[in-house]
């Protein structure tokens, strides 16, 4: 009999919150009727795909009333929690009062956010343009950068993820995720410096300045010498919480800044304390981007973007008409100044901080123990773990990555999956998680890992 099938099964901590009961249509009738209306692309994760209809804070319940541990968090969206109580009770307090004027006409809460939010930036970014979607921001950002520069060419790094509209697609770099249509004017992509899977050898330094002089080259053989842009996640998400040692960025920017390029940060992922040390991702390598791209973590669950910068770089968009109906709408208004609020009072980024330091650690400990776990990465609760088949070719192990996921989830553990090979295990978990779920997670990897590798 396998060791497996005679360990105990892990225990979810304890939590007071009862789900409300469901009385809707069961999940077979509503899988077939996503089935038969909606566009195939819309993909479901799992063998039989898990219908969720409550959330309480890190957890999740299905129809039945199980509750999971969510690790993946409507994938890094929700910062705070399910529901937090705060951020529900100022959303709905707002959507009774008034849902849409757009910007043509003066709402209160637009400024105050956008002055909490500025307040975290370096003071030379100084002025925000709120949207509705990473992908948005992503636009929103080249386009001003290229408007300020008067230049077209853009570099974005291999393994990245940007978003699905042209502009984002142009710039994410996975043959997964492309289609082939016209994207991608003017961009071109430069070495990923995380040193697993680099093209480059030495030390992680040696390889990040390696992977820097990569842009130079690049500037240099595929652009007329002056580019608008450079775009990078400080750490990539969707890529495999992949990143270059920490003198990467600075090397990057100096070349970049000689090109007469700007800086873009995508914090889409990295920003609001999710990495635990800093409010942005970027300052764990001490510099400071021209602009900066935000979503996901900002609304805790509600469709809001931002893209922040100096005030000479926002100028330009201002010589013609730009609009965008939803954006700064008062409903994503008050449900961001509220998720910002809370991740100060609850002390969310610290939390990030000590139980994403905690999780790594017993992450490391699997490695020790498994085979299978080629690297565990991360910072604060953005964690990933790369399975691969052997650890001298590092064989991407992306039928194990799915068994793994599948076992953690009968056992009521919700993952994420990501990297070029689908090999990445993805945790981003509200940050609302505790030293108890962590040491849950763990111990059911632990036996995941086991059952995969059976
Ligand atoms: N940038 C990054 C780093 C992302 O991870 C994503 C989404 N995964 C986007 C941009 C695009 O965001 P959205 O899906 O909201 O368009």
């Amino acid at each position: 009999m396998p060791a497996t099938a005679t360990a105990t099964l892990p225990q979810i901590p304890p939590c007071d919150h009862r789900p409300r009961l469901y009385d809707g249509p069961s999940r077979d009738q509503v899988l077939a009727q996503r089935r038969a209306n909606v566009n195939p692309a819309v993909f479901t994760y799992y063998r039989e795909p898990l219908m969720i209809v409550e959330g309480h804070m890190q957890y999740l319940y299905d129809e039945t009333g199980r509750r999971y541990l969510d690790l993946i968090a409507g994938i890094a969206t929700v910062s705070c929690g399910h529901c937090h109580p705060k951020v529900t009770a100022r959303v709905t307090e707002q959507v009774s009062r008034l849902q849409h004027a757009t910007t043509i006409y003066l709402h209160p809460t637009l400024p105050r956010f956008a002055e909490k939010l500025l307040g975290k930036l370096p003071a030379e970014l100084d002025t925000v343009y709120f949207v509705n979607s990473g992908s948005e921001a992503i636009d929103l950002a080249i386009t001003m950068a290229r408007l300020y520069t008067g230049q077209r060419d853009v570099i974005a790094l291999r393994n990245a993820y940007h978003g699905g509209v042209a502009t984002a697609l142009g710039l994410t770099s996975h043959h997964t995720w492309k289609y082939p249509i016209p994207h991608g004017e003017g961009v071109h992509h430069a070495a990923c410096p995380d040193p697993y899977r680099s093209p480059f050898s030495g030390t992680p330094e040696e390889i990040a300045e390696q992977s820097a002089e990569d842009i130079r080259e690049l500037i240099r053989f595929s652009t007329c010498g002056q580019i608008a842009a450079y775009i990078a996640e400080p750490i990539q998400g969707v890529g495999g919480t992949t990143y270059g040692a920490a003198n990467y960025l600075s090397h990057a920017y100096r070349i970049v800044r000689e090109h007469g390029g700007l800086c873009i940060s995508d914090e889409v992922q990295t920003g609001f304390g999710r990495t635990g040390d800093h409010y942005w991702g970027f300052e764990s390598s001490d510099v400071v981007p021209d602009l900066v791209t935000m979503a996901k973590g900002i609304g805790g669950g509600f469709p809001l973007a931002a893209v922040a910068t100096r005030r000479e770089i926002a100028e330009p968009l201002a010589q013609r008409i730009h609009f965008n109906t939803f954006a700064g709408n008062p409903v994503s208004m008050a449900a961001g100044l509220a998720v910002m609020e809370v991740i100060d009072e609850d002390g969310l980024m610290e939390n990030a901080r000590v139980v994403g330091g905690h999780f790594k650690a017993g992450l490391e400990r699997l490695a020790g123990k498994h085979s299978l776990v080629g690297v565990v990465r991360g910072q604060g609760l953005m964690l990933g773990v790369e399975l691969v088949r052997d650890r001298e070719t590092r064989e991407p192990a992306n039928t194990e990555t799915l068994a793994v996921m599948e076992a953690a989830r009968e056992m009521g553990v919700l993952l994420g999956k990501g990297g070029l090979y689908g090999n990445v295990l993805r945790i981003k978990p509200p940050m609302c998680l505790s030293r108890e779920d962590a040491d849950f997670a763990v111990e059911v990897l632990d036996q995941a890992l086991s059952r995969a590798a059976e």
